[in-house]
């Protein structure tokens, strides 16, 4: 099935399987036969005129507003949205095996990863298993072109987003410079954007739907919702992980002009905190140790519990707390 078929046209969000999905990204089907997600057929009911939904590809049939339902659920499509989500969990849970040294990847599952990095040129198919074990690990170890983020974490990523293009870094403070006009110049109008955070043993970030939009005015701050997820990819957890996704509907970003600080704020992740420098950050992703933070955390969290991402101690400025990343990338893909 055509990668297209798993987005509902009118949101661009992947429809998911689970019926108590609060964003609702079940498939449903109109009248005319066509297929949208229940947040965006709830969205057409209730602009509803006469009792009467208006399918968004201007079809001549309508459908009639049932209160109860967002529509009648495409079956079939919903049974190949469940098996493609199994199908990524598989390969998620093969590259974070990867991650922790490819040694015990089975033969089908070297196959997989060379798949999915697009590695047939690179590895030696009749070495043998255990020396394909080897090149795999070496070349999924192996950095992104300019950016601190390995082939492999590059590849989860993707799979997190979900995107089938390779990420391709924008803007490097260590290499580009560390004020907000260097990040501006660097990632203009591009999107999705990764925002990946290194300090210490930890790295983390979270994923943009949305582009970097500055206001005109240099002392105002633009705020506008898009849809986010935050990850980490090392210190937090035993392996990388995608942590609870934020709704389209709450994903804030603020992006201030050229005299505000703090810089940008992309949900509860804030860079340039002290007025200065991009890489001054902080961030509250409130969640709760035991409680809204996946399983497994090991990284440090604060009286309350409330999860601290690159750990805790932090500088006070003018503006909030902070920390000092030793880096900070904006990646995109494609
Ligand atoms: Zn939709
Ligand atoms: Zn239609």
């Amino acid at each position: 099935m055509d990668e297209d078929a798993f987005t509902c046209a009118v949101c661009s969000n992947p429809y998911t399987s689970c019926p108590y999905d609060l964003r609702l990204r079940e498939p449903r089907v109109l009248r005319c036969g066509h297929t949208f997600c229940a947040h965006c057929i709830r969205e057409l009911q209730r602009r509803a005129e006469n009792g009467r939904i208006e399918c968004p590809n201007r079809c001549e049939e309508t459908t009639p507003v049932d209160p109860g339902e967002s529509g009648v659920k495409n079956y079939t499509l919903l049974k190949a949205v469940a098996d493609k989500e199994q199908d990524d969990q598989h390969r998620v849970t093969v590259l974070r095996k990867c991650a922790s040294g490819a040694c015990s990847l089975s033969l089908l599952e070297v196959a997989m990863v060379v798949e999915m990095g697009h590695l047939d040129q690179e590895i030696d198919a009749e070495a043998g298993l255990s020396s394909m074990r080897r090149q795999l690990h070496t070349l999924m170890t192996s950095l992104i072109a300019g950016s601190m983020l390995t082939r492999l974490q590059g590849l989860l990523i993707c799979r997190w987003i979900p995107t089938h293009r390779p990420l391709r870094l924008l803007s490097r403070v260590t290499r580009d410079g560390p004020s907000h006009a260097d990040l501006l110049r660097c990632v203009g109008n591009a999107k999705p954007l990764v925002f990946v955070v290194k300090r210490d043993i930890y790295m983390f970030g979270v994923f943009a739907s949305a582009a970097i939009r500055p206001p005109d005015n240099p002392a105002a701050v633009n705020e506008y919702g898009c849809a986010m997820w935050e990850f980490s990819l090392a210190g937090h957890f035993d392996t990388p992980t995608l942590m609870d996704d934020i709704d389209p509907e709450f994903g804030r970003l603020e992006v201030a002009g050229g005299q505000n600080a703090p810089m940008l704020r992309v949900d509860g992740l804030t860079f340039g905190v002290d007025g200065q420098d991009v890489s001054s950050c902080n961030h509250s992703c409130g969640r709760i140790v035991g409680y809204d933070m996946p399983d497994g955390y090991r990284g440090k969290a604060d009286g309350d519990n409330n999860a601290l991402l690159a750990g805790s101690d932090q500088l006070e400025s003018p503006h909030g707390e902070f920390f000092t990343a030793d880096d900070l990338e904006v990646l995109t893909v494609g």
